[in-house]
């Protein structure tokens, strides 16, 4: 029995699949292998299949073998970045006249990789509220659209989306369901299993966790689409390098635990910026005043690390969002460091003036795993500036 078949549960396998130790010297941690090429036996002589590395390489096929086990998939491909995962899945899919329903509330630059990238070949895009399954049910009857897409929780408004009754819907109209699964990570959310057809990551936030790797992944069952990405990612070649691999890898093997300490965190600022004068409104799944809070509860083992709230002006928003020390003003989110962003004009700029567009009283805060209270002190202190 190897390691990999004696790993069953969820933090098991983020620990060991894919990572049996090196078989030639026993080290534990299994080499990065940075080579490009790799000597024949004879022409076409590849051992275990591995010829160049844009096609294969043994650092990313064990990220790979890690990601479809923490999914449950039957396949899992990595990226150079969650936008290139997302470019290479639409390609892989997609014909000139197809359209793409998107969530209404989603990160930005996949609502422009449709729009500004894939549309001038002829996608169409259409955006609708996907926690409203009503609303879903009147687009996709207006028009069948070839791909759902939905965030859940949404990136920044924390929208939830009842993924069995999407996939269901999806599975009636004929369209790919697709779940950008990196706000609850595996470890809080598993799609496929709830009849997702593919899940979608950036990499780079909770599952990379440190804040010092890009990358993106897919991860799908169906035999027939994963040959078409896996041709794709060769053939169009935005691969994961193989110390990107590597940083994933080792940051996934701790996704279990980040993941306890990212929710305890955030339901604690969650909880305070609920009680706070200043705060108008706060949209965190486990509060039990967020619309989606039961949906979450059932679908999701824990409710994650990112937390928004609405100020009462723009102004309010921007002087908070530059007022926090601990919380760092920047881009991205899922690190073991506090960030704050101001959507409007950071991750969400490119859908200003769109239907997409996020509330300019809006700051999303991605809590960190410091100590609680260090955090809340410089929540406290950003909002009597
Ligand atoms: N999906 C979500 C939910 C994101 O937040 C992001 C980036 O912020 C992406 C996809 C794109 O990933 P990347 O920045 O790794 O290309």
């Amino acid at each position: 029995m190897t390691i990999d078949d004696a790993a069953r549960g969820f933090a098991s396998l983020a620990v060991h699949a894919g990572q049996e130790f090196d078989p030639t010297t026993g080290a534990v941690i299994p080499p990065v292998h940075f080579s490009t090429t790799y000597a024949q036996d004879g022409i076409g002589g590849l051992r275990q299949g591995y010829e160049y590395g844009r096609s294969a390489n043994p650092t990313r096929t064990a990220l790979q073998t890690q990601l479809a086990a923490i999914e449950g998939g039957a396949h899992a491909f990595s990226f150079a970045s969650g936008l290139a995962a997302e470019d290479a899945l639409l390609r892989a899919v997609l014909a000139p006249g197809d359209e793409v329903l998107l969530g209404n509330d989603v990160y930005g630059g996949t609502h422009r990789l449709i729009a500004r990238v894939l549309g001038p070949w002829g996608v169409r895009l259409r955006t609708v509220d996907m926690s409203d399954l009503d609303a879903v049910r009147a687009a996709v009857a207006a028009h069948p659209p070839r791909v759902l897409w939905v965030e859940t929780p949404s990136n920044p408004l924390l929208r939830i989306t009842d993924i069995a009754g999407l996939a269901a819907i999806g599975r009636e109209a004929g369209a790919l369901v697709v779940v950008d699964n990196t706000f609850a990570t595996p470890a809080l959310q598993r799609p496929l299993a709830r009849g997702a057809d593919v899940v979608v990551h950036s990499t780079t936030k909770y599952l990379g966790g440190h804040s010092d790797v890009v990358g993106g992944a897919l991860v799908l069952d169906d035999d027939a689409l994963a040959e078409q990405i896996g041709f794709l990612q060769f053939a169009a070649g935005a691969v994961s390098g193989p110390l990107d691999a590597w940083l994933t890898t080792r940051g996934i093997k701790t996704l279990a635990v980040r993941m306890q300490r990212h929710s305890e965190n955030a339901a604690a600022v969650a909880e305070f910026l609920a009680g706070h004068d200043r705060v108008a409104r706060v949209y965190y799944p486990g509060l039990a005043s967020h619309p989606g809070h039961e949906l979450a509860a059932q679908q999701m083992s824990g409710f994650g690390g990112i937390v928004s709230v609405a100020l009462e002006s723009a102004a309010a928003a921007r002087r908070f969002a530059e007022s926090t020390r601990l919380f760092q003003l920047a881009e991205s989110l899922g690190g073991v460091e506090s960030l704050v962003n101001y959507p409007n004009e950071m991750t969400h700029a490119s859908v200003r003036g769109t239907d997409a567009a996020v509330p300019v009283e809006v700051v999303r805060l991605s809590v960190g795993i410091e100590d609680v209270a260090d955090l809340l002190a410089d929540l406290d202190r950003a909002l009597a500036v």
